[in-house]
């Protein structure tokens, strides 16, 4: 089986060998095992299922949580030559009638949904009905309570899930989980030790850096200024300070556009592919900008302020380099950013979740006071399961041995 692999390798995709983690994870499911695969952004998570889905009879259901992500997968597959759609909202109801006919017909290797999909019962009524070639969980930190993207609705599936007679092989596959999660995801899709599959989380590619008492715009355009034809994200903590970079940095003549959720959906489709295109070069955007969006020769990711936890950064950085060219992750720290995230804290009513969230906040703290390296700090939090070395070239690496300050907002976010 795991030879046919190779070939549709080689075959669809046009790679000669698989990337580490890959041939374990695809052949785990060829026997038919309940599977996690934890590999890094970029590392390949979406052949870990096609392979098979290529491979098993039937059709391979994907959930997806991002409507944007079902589509660049689809088009990707389409033009392998795979027959492969998406049925979600985005679709008029006709078209999605259509389509789950068309899936009731077996013409579709690959159908991708959202997790929402499985509420509906004319849905569930056609998959009930077809062979299928497994169901993978993308994404899959979203099942997890404990994951920073919780979707209830994801969770809930798998007690849907229970119900349906011809249950094939499932998946699950995230870039980012700690212990807690996997544990989560392990239980929830019953998948046994033995095919866990985890990688790691290093990225080899990025170097992390921390900015401190830099004037931030000052930071910004000399950056640009080196770097004018890569393209690069640049991250803001609010919608407002995207808004004035943006326009800040267009009035100083770069290509740069802005993306964040009050904006309307035509305008945001249009700087995304704009970006995608290469039309422009920086995007200035909320964390509402990024899942899902397959650019890979992004050669940079600056936080404008720090983020509320590792979680999020890790993920955000993670967007550079995925080409597996540099990529370059700055944070540029001031002490006002804490409060900003503590305020940001505060809305939330579950004072459970106030303590949870005030933790990672710490962390996150932590992780820009730090003289260890960075990206050795970044993988022990995940408790990387491959031990970290030094990186020997974030910020800290570099400047190793000289004195610093340690300052006082370094110290306990929880306590005040
Ligand atoms: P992930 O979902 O893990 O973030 P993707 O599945 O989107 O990553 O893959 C990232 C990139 O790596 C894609 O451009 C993909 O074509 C490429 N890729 C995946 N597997 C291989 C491989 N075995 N050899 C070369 N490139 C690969
Ligand atoms: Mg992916």
């Amino acid at each position: 089986m795991i030879k046919q692999a190779k070939e549709l390798l080689q075959q669809y995709y046009g790679f000669s060998s698989f990337r580490p983690g890959q041939e374990e994870a695809i052949s785990h499911v060829l026997e038919r095992k309940n599977t996690l695969a934890v590999m890094p952004t970029g590392g390949g998570k979406s052949l870990c299922y096609q392979i098979p889905g290529l491979t098993l009879p039937g059709t391979a259901i994907i959930i997806s949580p991002l409507i944007s992500l079902m589509k660049d997968q689809v088009d990707a597959l389409l033009s392998y030559g795979v027959a492969a759609t998406y049925i979600n909202s985005s679709l008029s109801s006709e078209e999605q009638r259509n389509r789950i006919q068309d899936m009731e017909n077996g013409r579709y290797s690959f159908v991708y949904v959202a997790p929402e999909r499985f509420d509906s019962p004319a849905f569930m009524t056609a998959i009930q009905g077809i062979q299928l070639a497994l169901i993978a969980f993308d994404e899959a930190h979203c099942i997890s309570q404990w994951g920073h993207d919780f979707r209830p609705s994801y969770r809930s599936i798998v007690s849907t899930l229970q119900k349906v007679p011809n249950l094939p092989v499932l998946m699950a596959l995230t870039a980012t989980a700690t212990q807690e999660v996997i544990r989560d995801i392990k239980q929830l899709i019953e998948v046994d030790d033995e095919a866990v599959v985890n990688t790691g989380f290093a990225r080899e590619n990025l170097s992390f850096r921390i900015m401190k008492g830099r004037d931030k715009r000052e930071f910004v355009t000399e950056y640009l200024e080196s770097r004018p034809q890569e393209a690069g994200i640049i991250y803001t903590a609010t919608r407002k300070d995207a808004d004035q970079l943006q326009s800040f940095l267009s009035k100083k003549g770069y290509a740069a556009g802005k993306y964040h959720a009050g904006m309307s959906e035509d305008q945001r489709k249009k700087v995304q592919t704009d970006f995608v295109q290469d039309e422009i070069t920086t995007i200035i955007a909320t964390n509402a900008f990024g899942m899902g969006i397959d650019k890979s020769n992004v050669r940079y990711v600056i936080h404008y302020s720090m983020p509320m936890n590792i979680e999020s950064y890790y993920q955000e950085a993670g967007r550079a380099g995925r080409d597996g060219e540099p990529g370059d992750c700055v944070l540029l720290f001031s002490s006002q950013d804490i409060n900003l995230q503590r305020f940001l804290i505060d809305q939330s009513p579950s004072e459970e979740k106030k303590k949870e969230e005030y933790a990672k906040l710490q962390a996150m703290v932590n992780y820009c006071h730090t003289h260890t390296c960075l990206q050795k700090f970044i993988l022990e939090y995940f408790d990387d399961p491959v031990p970290p070395e030094p990186c020997g070239k974030c910020s800290n690496c570099m400047h190793a041995g000289e004195e610093r300050d340690m300052t006082k907002e370094a110290q306990m976010v929880l306590s005040c």
